[in-house]
């Protein structure tokens, strides 16, 4: 058997001293398990976090452990039920030609519907990445315009593709001429910006009246340029900041990262859109707490209109001291 370990943990961008190339016995399936001989493995950005063992949202490969990921393949050999040689199948195999696996952790797939690396890409986890991501937090509605980053990688092709679909304009930006090439000739985006470019002139060129959904794939200096352009209302898809994943000094400033991590759900919103016409309701509720004793407040009350402008230049420099009014005189 072919294996490849994790051999130690990246400094920055990973080397090929990070991994061991290992030959070992190919193993003996144990009541329950089934032997699965990989024919694809995919590769995918993750994996970068799960070379490292800063806190994320899945626990890290241990040094000296086959590295993880999701393989295509056939079974060899099964002592588990529901499972037979030669049945197709998908599961989380790592980095090795042969592997036995529980069955939890296969989904048997129809052999012949499509190519069979298809299901570790379009049909496969980032093609589900960019339904469900559109589904849930994208919605994107008919003459809007959607901009995608990594347009031409695994997630990013699948999400411009959909967006086309659904009736949207579908700006991609990609790494270079001839994947945007392929972005606009082949999977027909309405256009592609190249992130070498200048991204910020080229999105106010290609979409004047701002962004409505942003797939956010790679962070960095794409997303500077996209999250200034950003309309009302507009949704921000945090699914990867592929840009950051090497970086050994976070970034100055909040990382937004953390919204994919910990799938924080960040939403502005503006008092007067809805809230008025529900003062009624508050204002019970609120009295009630008051009247209670279970609501306390502290007032700043300045005295003399006069005094207004320092009040209210002092309430910029933290001066006041709970809620500032002026009593006027
Ligand atoms: P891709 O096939 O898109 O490959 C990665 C691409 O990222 C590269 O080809 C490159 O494209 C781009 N890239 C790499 N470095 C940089 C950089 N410094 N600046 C700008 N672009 C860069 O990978 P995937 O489609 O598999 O993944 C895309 C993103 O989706 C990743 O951030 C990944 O982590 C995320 N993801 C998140 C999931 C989730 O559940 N939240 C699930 C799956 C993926 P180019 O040359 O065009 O710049």
């Amino acid at each position: 058997n072919l294996q490849i370990l994790l051999r130690r943990r990246p400094q920055g961008a990973p080397v090929p001293e990070d991994f061991e190339i290992v030959e070992t016995p190919v193993p003996e399936p144990q009541p329950g398990e089934v032997l699965v001989r990989a024919q694809y493995l995919s590769l995918d950005p993750y994996m970068r976090g799960r070379m490292s063992d800063a806190k994320s949202y899945s626990a890290p490969v241990a040094l000296g452990a086959v590295m993880a990921g999701q393989t295509a393949g056939t079974v060899i050999a099964s002592k588990a039920p529901g499972f037979a040689p030669g049945d197709t199948v998908l599961g989380g195999s790592g980095w090795q030609r042969f592997s036995c696996v529980q069955p939890g952790s296969l989904f048997k797939i129809a052999p012949d519907d499509a190519p069979l690396s298809a299901s570790l890409g379009v049909l496969g986890m980032p093609g589900l990445t960019a339904w469900v991501g559109l589904e849930d937090i994208g919605r994107p509605k008919s003459g809007e315009t959607m901009v995608v980053s990594a347009a031409s990688g695994a997630v990013g092709q699948v999400v411009g593709q959909i967006g086309r679909i659904r009736g949207c304009k579908v700006i991609g930006i990609a790494g270079g001429e001839a994947k945007c090439r392929f972005v606009t000739e082949v999977l027909g985006f309405d256009a592609c910006i190249d992130h070498r470019g200048d991204v910020a002139a080229e999105l106010d060129r290609l979409c004047p009246e701002g962004i409505d959904v942003y797939w956010e794939n790679v962070g960095g200096a794409v997303q500077r340029a996209v999250f200034p352009r950003l309309r009302d209302f507009a949704r921000m898809v945090m699914c990867g900041m592929i840009a950051e994943y090497n970086d050994t000094t976070p970034a100055p400033g909040p990382n937004l990262m953390s919204a994919v991590r910990k799938r924080l759900r960040i939403q502005g919103f503006i008092v007067s859109d809805t809230g008025w016409p529900r003062y009624p309701q508050f204002r019970q509720e609120m009295l009630g707490w008051m009247q209670a004793g279970r609501m306390t407040w502290r007032e700043d009350v300045v005295e003399g209109l006069r005094n207004a402008p320092t009040a209210f230049i002092g309430l910029l420099k933290g001066e006041n001291f709970g809620k500032l009014v002026v009593k006027i005189d």
